[in-house]
């Protein structure tokens, strides 16, 4: 069975557009460079806080941009009390120092949960905002049933913004997570072990039918795109096809991680007011 990710998306979205009939929110987008999937990706953030009725501001500004430019913008805007929620769209440019300007933004203000005192928080299992994809694969699992306690896990990819959150809140829901990188010396058996395969590693169709353990759930949360254009997931089809459940690419976990991020803005809004 193929699962998509629309119905929990307009989910969230409802609750959200009810709350946002009281408040008004807006979040900015710092956007350095003109990396195209990144403009796709804007551009869907701003058709979701359209419909949800959310305040968005696109700062785009050219890949020349200076570190102290970027970091001044930063400043500027945590300053801005008009200003509930910042993003800064990776990739950057690679002059610039990402890590620096993530951790520059206020943490009240960090709608991406990758701020390092909301890691911190995520990994002490206290309330918070989380990273967006991540929170994402956590809901598609439990939208659509599936237990992830006492099951073996393993997430390909250990990325900041999606494998390594993804491996914490797996473990605090009772899953036994194994983390694979490019590191990992028998990927074939850790992958083929899985209960719940999370592919995120970033590879077309990298995950291949003798990888996958049969009537096993793969979560799906690579994006790539071939020389035409057309998006696929890092799993191949016919290690789809080998699972009792799967995610669909496109339509999947994607669609699911805009709304996340207008649900960590909201997050946001409510942790202000107490
Ligand atoms: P990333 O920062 O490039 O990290 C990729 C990770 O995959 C790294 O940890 C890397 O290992 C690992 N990896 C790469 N090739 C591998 C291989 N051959 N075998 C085992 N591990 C391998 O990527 P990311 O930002 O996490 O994104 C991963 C994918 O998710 C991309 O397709 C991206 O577009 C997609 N994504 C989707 C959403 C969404 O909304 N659905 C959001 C964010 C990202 P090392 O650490 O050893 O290098």
């Amino acid at each position: 069975m193929i699962i998509y990710g629309k119905e929990i998306r307009e989910k969230i979205q409802q609750q959200l557009q009810e709350e946002a009939k009281n408040i008004k929110l807006t979040l900015v987008v710092v956007h350095i460079g003109d990396d195209q999937p990144s403009e796709a990706y804007i551009r869907g953030i701003r058709k979701f806080a359209h419909e949800t009725g959310v305040e968005v501001d696109v700062y785009s500004l050219s890949a020349g941009t200076k570190q102290e430019q970027a970091e001044r913008i930063i400043r500027e805007l945590n300053n801005d009390p008009d200003v509930n929620g910042i993003m800064l769209q990776k990739p950057l440019p690679e002059h610039l120092d990402g890590n620096l300007l993530t951790n520059l933004i206020d943490y009240h203000k960090d709608v991406e949960g990758i701020h390092n005192y909301n890691l911190g928080k995520l990994i002490s299992r206290q309330e918070g905002v989380k990273p967006a994809t991540p929170k994402a694969v956590v809901r598609m699992l439990k939208h659509n049933d599936i237990p992830i306690e006492g099951r073996k896990v393993t997430i390909v990819g250990r990325s900041t913004i999606l494998g390594n959150p993804l491996s914490v809140m797996m473990t605090s829901e009772n899953g036994t997570v194994t983390l694979c990188h490019t590191r990992t010396l028998d990927l074939i058996n850790e992958t083929r072990n899985a209960d719940i395969l999370v592919a995120a590693l970033g590879k077309m169709n990298f995950i291949t039918p003798d990888m996958v353990k049969e009537g096993g759930v793969i979560i799906d949360a690579g994006i790539n795109f071939d020389a035409n254009g057309k998006m696929f997931g890092d799993v191949h089809e016919e290690a789809r096809a080998k699972a009792s459940i799967a995610s669909a690419v496109p339509g999947g976990v994607g669609v699911i991680t805009v709304a996340e991020l207008f649900d960590n803005l909201f997050i946001l809004n409510r942790q202000m007011k107490k």
